[in-house]
Formats: C-alpha cells, structure tokens, sequence
C-alpha cells in the first residue's frame, strides 16, 4: 500500500531554496520522454534477470485451493457467492480448529458479507462468528492431523459501500468502478502464533494469508470491463473465468468505462487500465510498470507470473498492491508529481508481499521498508545516483531527522496497531527505508544484491520473518549485521 494523498502533508513549511530542490526533483520524478542523464556511474543494470532454478512439481500440493463463483448485481451493490476451500494441515501439530476471514467485514472495509451456509466435508456446521463478524471460527472435530485435508463448501452474500469515505474506499463501488478485493471468505496463516486473525487498523494492509490456486468464475453486466488476479477468459454473455496460481489472495474490479494500452516486460504481459480522458496518465503508468517490472526482475529475481495488471480506481490511497492486480488512485492520473513513485511503489510489492510473503500486520516494515528502498533503486537505475541521493534526503533522512527533532521516533519494526495513524508511514516506510540504505553501505552493492536475491530466492511464496532477512545476511556476508536492525528496525533515536 502507498500512503494516502491527503496525507502526504507531514512536512513543515520549506524555506524557499529547499522548495525549489524539493520542485526540481518533483519535477525529475515526473514521467518524461528523456529523463535526465545520470552524472556519475551507477552499477550496471544486468542484461537479464538472475537465473532461478524451478521448484520441484508437489512443492504446492498442499497449498490451499479455491474454487469461487461470484455473481456481481451493481444496481444492488452486491454480490452472491458460492465456494469451496481445499484445505491442507500443513503444520507438524493437528489443529482443533480452523477460521475463515471476511474482510468486507473490518471497519477498513466498511461492507458487509454474510456466510449463509456452510458444510465441512459434505456436513453442516455452525461456526462461532468472532472478532465483529470478520471471522468465523470452525471446530475440527476430530482434529485435522498433519497432511491431512479438509473441504469447506459456502454460500455468502456481500454488500458493497457506495462511497469513497471509508479508510482508503479500497472496498467500494463508486464513480462506476467496483473494487473487490477479498470479497469471498478466506483461510488467514497459521504460524507460530497460532490462527492470524486480528483486525488490522485502516491505515496498514489486512491481509496476511498463504500462498494458493484460485479459479473463479464471475458473473457481471457483459458492459463491464473485469480485471482481476491472474488471468481470465475473453468473457462471454457476461461470464469470465480466472485462473490465478501461486498468489496470496484474489482481489478484481469491474469498471463501466475503461480503456486499456498494453505492453510486454520481461516475457509478462503488463495492461494499464484508465479512464477515457486519462489516456495520457495511463499509457504513462504503462511505461513506469514496463520499467519497475524490468528493473527489480534484474535486481531482484524474475517476475514469475504471466500478466501484470495496473488499474485506475477512486481509491485515497495512493495505490494498493493485489497479487498481479495493482490499483492506483485516480487523483494521479493528471499530472501528479507523485505518480512514478506510487506506481513504482507498487509494482515491487509483486517481490515484497506478493511472491515473498510476510506478515503485514505485524511486521509492516518487512515488506513496506522494502519496497520503498525498491523504488528508490527504481529511480537510481532509471535517472541516476544523483537523482537517487537527491530523493533518500529529502524523502527518507528529512523525515526521520525531523521524528527525531519532534520527539516522535518509534522503532519502525512494530505492528500496524502500534503506531497512530500519522507516524505509521514516516516510521515504517522512511525510517524503516534507511535500515536497506545502511545496511547497502555497510555491505557494499554486490553483497546487497546478492542479500536480495537470495532473500527472493529462499522466500519465493513462502512467508519471510525479520530473522529469515537477518539469516539471509548472514548467509551472504557471514555476519547478520545485527547492529544495523537494532539501530533502525528495533531502536529508537531516544
Ligand atoms: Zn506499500
């Protein structure tokens, strides 16, 4: 996710001069036919991206497996659904229970959906309604021993919010666009800590699930464009089907008045979807998408999946990533200054979140600090160090220095829950941030690299932790630089 538009202001008044950098690296952000040549030497970009050696066949047998069909009513804002969930214990302990979330649910989402009927292995059952109706809870009786699989059938309805006013309107259905993203129950991770189930607060990502196959048919007015995660079938009388594998979640929109200008990076198919009178802002994304995707595939490690889809929304945030589906806020489209940055944003979200999986509610920074520090490599591979060393000060050290001046330092390695709402981002996205550039500085680029790459490598749709980066560290320079983790990750300036 990107921080919302309206809340891009934490920043004193600038003096003048300040102003004028701050205007001029605003303006070199800005999408241009000749971007400004670089002024000194910066690493090669490779020509290709690092090789990958594939995982074997059965790596995803027992991933989860989803089979959804939506039927969408936009006159109603709502939709009908029917599902079944292939579910395996992948744990070395029998679990006793098992929980479903309905994120339309959560105060971040502001809808509703309501499960109207529900079989576990053919049988009917009545799960306990926890956490304000955004979860279920399903009793496993007999426990689910290790390896062993269960099948949930469901029926369910959801209501859709017909405003943009709640949190970042990630859920809603306004200005003839309908943002679905977890519209159906969904199985959360279980881990160390048990069944995942908290609510996240508005501000932060909620979803923190394993990677799964989804096939899902969706019903709609033939009229409607309908992009999604994966890919789907040309439609026909207003029925498409998706297929989506390896992916944490499945989100789509459906749009009354799209257009689309297309593009291949990497061997992916990559589609920009905008309004009619947004075609210049849209064929811009396309390109900015083109190059973040080449950029971190090289840096990084392939972008393993066949299409990318970037999609023009009424969000207020700036944009949310979904697993090859990202929306970027329609407030960008025109020129803003803003617009590489979010887009590039979250195109590395596909690396950090998507194909690396982490807990975002709990460990914000891990894909969050992340990605901001990969869209900082973005704009030094694509305009140079310069341009690179002009946007860490003023976009990354400026605002950690004035945390510390104001007192308001906090360790950027806390939950999403930790933090009020307005130090969330200049804490976990721009301090946690500098913990990259100086562990970069410490180890050198051709470590660095080599740390992200075989954190890509170790963690491909699997679920990273702090310590899995630290051991990757280790691995790669024979010392976790711990130091470095406790200074930016888990300290505090006071
Ligand atoms: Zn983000």
């Amino acid at each position: 996710m990107n921080t919302p538009l309206r809340r891009w202001s934490y920043r004193r008044p600038l003096p003048p001069l300040v102003a004028l950098v701050l205007a001029w690296i605003a303006c070199s952000l800005s999408p241009s036919p000749s971007p400004p040549t670089p002024t000194f030497p910066i690493p090669p970009l490779p020509t290709a991206a690092p090789t990958v050696s594939p995982l074997p066949p059965d790596a995803f047998a027992t991933a989860p497996r989803y089979s959804i069909s939506l039927a969408i009513d936009p006159a109603a804002a709502q939709v009908t659904g029917y599902e079944e969930i292939r579910y395996t214990n992948t744990e070395n302990t029998p679990l006793r229970d098992l929980y479903l979330r309905l994120f339309p649910n959560t105060p971040g989402y502001g809808g509703a959906v309501r499960v109207t009927a529900l079989r576990l292995n053919g049988e009917t059952v009545s799960p306990e309604i926890r956490l304000g109706g955004s979860a279920l809870r399903i009793l496993l009786n007999p426990p689910l021993a290790p390896q062993q699989s269960i099948t949930l059938n469901m029926a369910f309805t959801a209501t859709v919010p017909l405003t943009d006013e709640i949190d970042y309107a990630q859920f809603a259905y306004v200005n003839g666009v309908i943002a679905l993203p977890n519209v159906y129950p969904m199985v959360p991770v279980y881990d160390d800590e048990g069944w995942n189930v908290e609510i996240a607060p508005g501000y932060g990502d909620a979803v923190y699930s394993d990677i799964a196959f989804y096939q899902v048919e969706v019903t709609a007015p033939p009229t409607m464009t309908l992009i999604a995660s994966g890919e789907c079938s040309v439609p026909e009388a207003g029925r498409w089907v998706c297929a989506a594998g390896l992916v944490r979640d499945f989100a789509l929109v459906l749009g009354d008045n799209y257009e689309v200008a297309s593009g291949v990076a990497e061997g992916a198919i990559v589609n920009s979807y905008f309004y009619p009178d947004h075609r210049e802002g849209g064929e811009q994304v396309l390109q900015i998408v083109i190059n973040a995707l080449t950029i971190y595939s090289r840096l990084f490690g392939p972008y393993p999946y066949a299409e990318l889809d970037v999609v023009e929304t009424p969000t207020r945030a700036g944009g949310i990533e979904y697993p090859t589906l990202i929306v970027i806020s329609e407030r960008l489209y025109d020129g803003h200054p803003r617009l590489e940055w979010v887009v590039a944003h979250e195109v590395a979200h596909q690396w950090w979140y998507g194909v690396v999986g982490s807990d975002q509610v709990d460990q914000p920074w891990l894909d969050e600090a992340l990605t901001q520090y990969s869209t900082l490599l973005y704009h030094e591979f694509l305009y140079g160090s310069d341009t690179a060393a002009a946007i860490l000060e003023s976009d990354f050290q400026r605002i950690y220095d004035q945390l510390v001046d104001e007192g308001t330092d906090m360790p950027a390695g806390l939950p999403v829950a930790a933090y009020p709402r307005e130090l969330y981002s200049p804490v976990v996205y721009r301090k946690g941030a500098l913990y990259f550039h100086a562990l970069r500085q410490r180890v050198g680029d051709e470590s660095f690299f080599a740390i992200l790459q075989t954190y890509y490598r170790r963690h491909r749709y699997g679920i990273a932790t702090p310590e899995s980066f630290l051991q990757t560290v280790q691995a790669v320079t024979g010392n976790a630089q711990r130091d470095l983790y406790e200074r930016w990750i888990m300290g505090t300036s006071r």
